[in-house]
């Protein structure tokens, strides 16, 4: 049952059907709308983290963090309704109940970008230790759109992994290679900011990619989703630089990296529409099978992840310290500019692709006029160098990069500066060619008469 307050979405408490507890979700952190700063809030995380339940029990942190508008609350409302059922054969028994929880309706209101809390928590057994903890839901959402919300993401992405023990990385339909760029910009980020240089500084990741739809490559769920993951973060020889580099920093900031490919839910939940309130019933039932096994793999005790920092197992008010600590640290202004890091990167990306188009160039030159070639009619070296050029240009053209237009077209100018360059010498190497033979003769006419 929900209640609209002041925008927040509350959960009354229930013992109705099963489902148990109550909450809201919690504004933690906020992106400030201009600047690209962003705002703790503090009590509000002491509320959730200092909680009678939380405050001296280690914690479980289960994060759900990427872009917006692609099904995060949603899934997350999944997760507390499971996690408000003891009966795991009932939480999903209720056909028409409305889901509720974390905001998951594109409102009229834009979108912040932020972290969420869920207000309640979760007291569980883990099964090997015995150990109770207290495990916490939390929803992080940012747009990497525009330049100016670089740094305002890339610290906020960068606090929820430092905060969490399980991140849960949602994209939809594939992982791309900018996805895999942003997590190296937040967790480098999250990195500097925390010290962890030794070891690996973060725990459990899972890629979750919705609207899985290359079933002929890869199957849904759990396995699936291990093999196109290893394909992805496949790290080869012959592999271009920029890509090994960005797979090794994920494999080195994770303990364990899965991936989940999710099935789409169907038109009714992808199109919305005011009678849509999250119903099963309008939910395509591949889905739901997925979210039967999905949240189990997530959320059943033994497969929790307490937190952990440095090796010291954290408890609700340790983190409270954690956070204060890490967010004076991103407003020192001590850390370079994640700008200028994503702009190194992009930078690296489209030097990689300039070299490669250039040295498509080269083989094709170096085939018909290179050092070991004949004199070629100069007429004939200018057919063949524009033609080589224009491959070559495209080459560029094709090559996926960072960046944006501007600083494509300045790589492009560059490609082309060093190509006519590189003509000027195959010119000059062709012409040699000419004269050695024209000099020749005359030698050896002269060895001829002196002899
Ligand atoms: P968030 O901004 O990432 O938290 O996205 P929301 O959870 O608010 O969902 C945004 C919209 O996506 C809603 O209209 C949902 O009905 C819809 N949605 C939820 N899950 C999925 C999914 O797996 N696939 C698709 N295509 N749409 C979804
Ligand atoms: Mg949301």
């Amino acid at each position: 049952m929900a209640t609209n307050a002041d925008d927040r979405v509350e959960i009354a408490r229930t013992e109705e059907g099963g489902r148990k507890g109550g909450g809201y979700a919690v504004q933690i952190v906020e992106g400030e709308e201009t600047g690209g700063g962003f705002k703790l809030n503090l009590e509000a995380l002491k509320q959730v983290l200092l909680h009678p339940d939380v405050v001296n029990r280690p914690v479980v942190i289960v994060s759900v963090a990427g872009a917006f508008r692609k099904g995060k609350s949603f899934l997350l409302d999944f997760m507390l309704r499971y996690l408000q059922h003891s009966d795991e054969s009932e939480w999903l028994s209720n056909k028409e109940e409305s889901l509720v929880g974390f905001s998951w309706k594109s409102g009229s209101r834009p979108d912040t970008n932020g972290i969420l809390m869920w207000s309640e928590p979760f007291v569980r057994t883990i099964p090997h230790t015995g150990e109770e903890i207290a495990l916490l839901l939390m929803d992080t959402q940012g747009a990497f759109d525009t330049r100016s919300t670089v740094k305002q993401n890339a610290t906020i992405f960068a606090l929820s992994t430092m905060l969490s023990s399980i991140q849960i990385y949602n994209l939809m339909s594939q992982i791309q290679e900018n996805d895999l760029q942003h997590l190296q910009l937040f967790t480098e980020y999250a990195r500097l900011a925390s010290d962890y240089l030794s070891e690996k500084p973060f725990q459990s990741l899972m890629f979750l990619v919705r609207d899985w739809y290359h079933l002929g490559d890869n199957k849904y769920g759990d396995s699936g989703g291990g093999e196109y993951l290893q394909s992805v973060l496949e790290v080869h020889y012959g592999q271009q630089e920029e890509l090994s580099v960005t797979r090794k920093h994920i494999y080195f900031c994770f303990d364990d990296i899965r991936c989940y490919l999710m099935p789409h839910p169907g038109m009714k939940v992808a199109v919305g529409g005011k009678e849509f309130s999250g119903q099963l019933k309008h939910i395509d039932e591949d889905f739901v099978d997925h979210l039967k096994q999905l949240m189990p793999t997530i959320l059943d005790p033994v497969n929790l992840v307490v937190k952990k920092i440095s090796g010291n197992v954290i408890t609700g008010k340790k983190l409270v310290h954690y956070v204060e600590s890490y967010v004076k640290i991103f407003q020192a202004g001590e850390l370079p500019e994640p700008k200028s890091m994503l702009e190194a990167t992009a930078e690296a990306n489209h030097l990689a692709a300039k070299d490669d188009s250039l040295d498509s160039y080269k083989r094709t030159m170096d085939e018909i006029c290179g050092p070991t070639t004949p004199f070629l009619n100069p007429d004939e070296l200018a057919v063949s160098h524009s033609q080589a050029k224009e491959d070559s240009l495209n080459v560029f053209k094709l090559i996926k990069k960072m960046g944006g237009n501007i600083m494509s077209e300045k790589y492009e100018l560059l490609l082309d500066e060093e190509i006519e360059k590189l003509f000027l010498d195959y010119s000059k190497t062709n012409d040699n060619k000419n004269i050695f033979m024209a000099a020749r003769t005359p030698a050896v006419l002269t060895t001829i008469v002196v002899i």
